[in-house]
């Protein structure tokens, strides 16, 4: 796995105003097909990387914070490049300012951070075939059961 304290991966929007690097693997990886990320994206369905906000070092540009509602009716912050407008990333009510979910398509490389989990598959389209043995769950899950013992204790190093 990359998820490793030497990952170091760089990232940013289509006009390459906004730019910036992950110091460090993710604490785990979304690929989520609610029905808002399928409007947000346009696509299937969206991946997320969740990591400690700083983590994510801003290299160039400034990112616009838009508010946008959620699912759970708390709001969604989304970062884009206030130029382009693309995503690089959001952070929700639920984890707060302290985690960033890294739209990991934006990575120059996304190639390097394949999802750790499918969620919300209950509405996930029915041509997406998710490989055999890969966690996924109806709607979410608890974290518990499927992090691993460093990036949970890397969440307790966040929220004591
Ligand atoms: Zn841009
Ligand atoms: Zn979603």
């Amino acid at each position: 796995m990359t998820r490793k304290e030497e990952f170091s991966s760089e990232g940013g929007c289509t006009c390459r105003a906004v730019r910036y690097r992950m110091t460090s693997g993710p604490l785990f990886v979304h690929c989520c097909h609610c029905r808002w990320c399928q409007r947000e994206t346009g696509s299937a369905f969206a991946i997320k990387a969740m990591i400690e906000a700083d983590r994510v070092i801003l290299l160039s540009g400034s990112p616009e914070v838009v508010n946008t509602p959620s699912n759970s009716g708390k709001g969604q912050k989304i970062a884009r490049c206030p130029i382009c407008r693309v995503a690089v990333w959001s952070n929700y009510a639920g984890a707060g300012d302290k985690v960033r979910f890294v739209l990991v398509g934006t990575l120059d490389d996304p190639d390097k951070l394949p999802p750790d989990i499918h969620i919300f598959t209950m509405s996930k389209q029915p041509w997406v075939v998710l490989p055999p043995g890969m966690p996924a769950v109806e709607e979410y899950y608890d974290r518990n059961k499927y992090w691993p013992a460093e990036s949970l204790e890397r969440r307790r190093t966040l929220f004591p």
